[in-house]
């Protein structure tokens, strides 16, 4: 006797968003748009409407969706071995390590899972410095405006209200500095600070570069009060900004001791690192951290390739990036309420007079995917594949929303 297989049963957007309502922990304020599967660029709902995707899973999916030499090293590791734990060796985390001490310029790498995991990690490490040498010396600089992850040691960092005041209190010893604020940075240092926190672009604060002046005085100060310097480069790194990382804009470049990174380097596959120098790798002994699943051989394979697929493609974050920017300018010079263009590479935001959010909202019904921050920056951070052409869809997009406000 034979038993009729059940068909597949693709569920409605409607299906997909009411059983989310009814059974997932409601802590996102979602858009109104259920997501099945994406090729290149685009993105499709469950009655396959089709989507340009300028948001990327923000800033993870590096070549858009079933890049094909991606599925190739998943398909191939997932069928060897996903996870074997840090009680053993694998294969990949070595090869991984060495590379991104070749593109950071710095030494040691950790492999955890999320950006936010690398920012607690970080934090011990500051600490565990400021400990070698003095009990008190245990204090945190970070930026105001800045955001750092969502557990409770990377909001203490965290400098945006509305992220934190929720949970308070947290970590005692962290001073807030206005980001480019010289003397502001000159008076918050001292013996006790055990580091310090940068991203050399402020994402969810609006897309907000640093000035390289306030970069070069943060690893000035850092050096003279043996402090370390860290920049979290989980949103604004990793090819995003046409240089491996955004501190390598500079020059000459601006070294921090530490980096962490995590996003586009798995290309959609969980994996966040911190990249140490000696100096700061020291402060770390065995036994002081660790994790269960961070750098599994699939995660640490896929970012081996990822970083291959990046290296070729560099050249073309700086110029189709810098075609954006160009054409953003342009449709900005025709609006009054476009302050200003700003980003560098494929990291983008229009800082707009009034809220994005209806821009936002309206963009989606015309097939387009970016987002908007700080409640005025409408930001862009596509897939490091996107061409010239796609920009020149988005950007008329843009101009026919722009037309119609108020
Ligand atoms: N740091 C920065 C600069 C970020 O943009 C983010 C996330 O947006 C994080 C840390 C937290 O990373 P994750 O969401 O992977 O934990």
């Amino acid at each position: 006797m034979t038993t009729a297989i059940p068909p597949v049963v693709k569920p409605s957007s409607q299906a997909i968003v009411d059983l989310d309502r009814e059974y997932v922990l409601q802590n996102y304020g979602r858009y109104p748009l259920a997501l099945v599967r994406g090729k290149g660029c685009c993105v499709y709902d469950p009655e396959g409407r089709r989507y340009l995707d300028f948001i990327a899973g923000i800033g993870v999916n590096a070549f858009g969706h079933a890049h094909p030499r991606i599925l190739k090293v998943i398909r191939e590791q997932a069928g060897l071995m996903i996870h074997c734990s840090n009680l053993y060796y694998n294969q990949y985390q070595g090869p991984l390590a060495k590379r991104l001490a070749e593109i950071s310029g710095l030494q040691r790498t950790f492999f955890a899972n999320t950006g936010t995991e690398a920012m607690e990690g970080v934090l011990k490490m500051a600490r565990a410095h400021g400990h070698s040498i003095h009990p008190d010396k245990y204090e945190i600089i970070s930026l105001e405006n800045s955001f750092h992850g969502r557990t409770l040691g990377a909001l203490s960092i965290t400098g945006q209200p509305k992220y934190r005041s929720d949970f308070e209190p947290l970590l005692p010893g962290v001073k807030f500095v206005p980001a480019n604020d010289i003397p502001a940075l000159e008076a918050a240092f001292s013996e006790r600070t055990a580091g310090m926190v940068v991203e050399m672009i402020q994402g969810e604060g609006g897309v907000l570069p640093l000035t390289p002046e306030f970069a070069a005085k943060a690893r000035e100060l850092a050096d003279r009060y043996n402090a370390l310097l860290i920049a979290d480069e989980i949103q604004c790194g990793v090819g995003r900004p046409g240089t491996w990382f955004a501190y390598q804009r500079s020059h000459p470049v601006i070294l921090p001791d530490v980096v962490t990174a995590a996003k586009p380097l798995g290309a959609g596959i969980p994996l966040g690192v911190i990249i140490a120098n000696e100096k700061s790798a020291a402060a770390i002994q065995p036994g002081q951290h660790g994790t269960t699943f961070g750098g599994g051989p699939l995660a640490c394979r896929v970012a081996l390739e990822a970083l291959d697929i990046m290296e070729e493609l560099l050249p073309s974050i700086e110029r189709v990036g810098g075609y954006f920017h160009v054409t953003l300018n342009e449709l900005a010079r025709k609006h009054s309420f476009v302050k200003e263009v700003r980003g560098f590479g494929l990291m983008l935001g229009v800082e707009l007079t009034l809220p994005g959010k209806q821009i936002v909202l309206d963009a989606m019904a015309e097939g387009l995917l970016i987002n908007c921050t700080h409640d005025t920056v409408l930001r862009f951070l596509p897939p490091y594949i996107v061409t010239e052409k796609e920009v020149d869809q988005v950007v008329k997009v843009l101009g026919k929303l722009f037309a119609k406000v108020k």
